[in-house]
């Protein structure tokens, strides 16, 4: 999506680890206008695959779903990162690895928001090493949910992310693919 990928080099940087920092569109603030056509993109890519439900993770993935559910005319779900009173057995959870704060916390959501059979389309902000992409894929399916797509703004496609998701037999849309971070040079997937 060659509108994205001008803000990426407009304002993207580097920070050490291969992460690279959008926050003033995408991570922080958010700019409307770009992440509604990135819903609209979305959307586009995936006309003529059912779609029940748009599935997220808090929080940066909220706009980006938000927009593409409005496009499709779904819900969308995110799931929270956060403890809450509700009981175990309520929800669905998957331990994810966070690829910026090397930690592992469960994520959830909780099972009246998925129905089985649905068919889910998974969408985030970033995909590095896919742990979070594939944590969302196990919640869907844990409710007998099937993934439909996985949908993300910025792949990071020196890492090993989209490798894992195409081997696990998803399909994976990425708007903007990043070749390579080195020496903080943002380089990208020619198409
Ligand atoms: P993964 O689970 O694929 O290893 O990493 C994806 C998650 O980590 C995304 O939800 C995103 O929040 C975060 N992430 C991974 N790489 C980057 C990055 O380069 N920049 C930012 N801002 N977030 C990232």
């Amino acid at each position: 999506m060659e509108l994205l990928k001008q803000r990426i080099l407009a304002e993207g940087f580097c920070l050490p680890g291969n992460i690279l920092k959008v926050d003033s569109f995408l991570n922080h603030q958010i700019d409307p206008e770009l992440t509604l056509a990135m819903g609209k993109e979305f959307a586009r890519r995936f006309e003529g695959t059912q779609i029940d439900k748009v599935v997220t993770v808090e929080s940066s993935g909220i706009a980006i779903g938000l927009a593409v559910a409005a496009e499709l005319g779904t819900k969308l779900v995110f799931a929270r990162k956060n403890k809450s009173a509700l009981m175990q057995e309520d929800r669905y959870t998957c331990p994810i690895t966070s690829f910026t704060k090397k930690e592992t916390k469960d994520v959830y959501i909780l099972k009246k928001f998925l129905t089985a059979g649905e068919k889910v389309l998974i969408v985030d902000d970033f995909l590095a090493d896919g742990n979070a992409a594939l944590g969302l894929c196990n919640i869907v399916e844990q409710a007998g949910c099937q993934v439909a797509g996985i949908g993300i703004a910025i792949e990071k496609s020196f890492q090993r992310g989209a490798e894992r998701i195409r081997e696990a037999g998803y399909r994976l849309e990425s708007l903007a693919r990043i070749k390579s971070l080195s020496d903080c040079k943002i380089e990208f997937v020619e198409e």
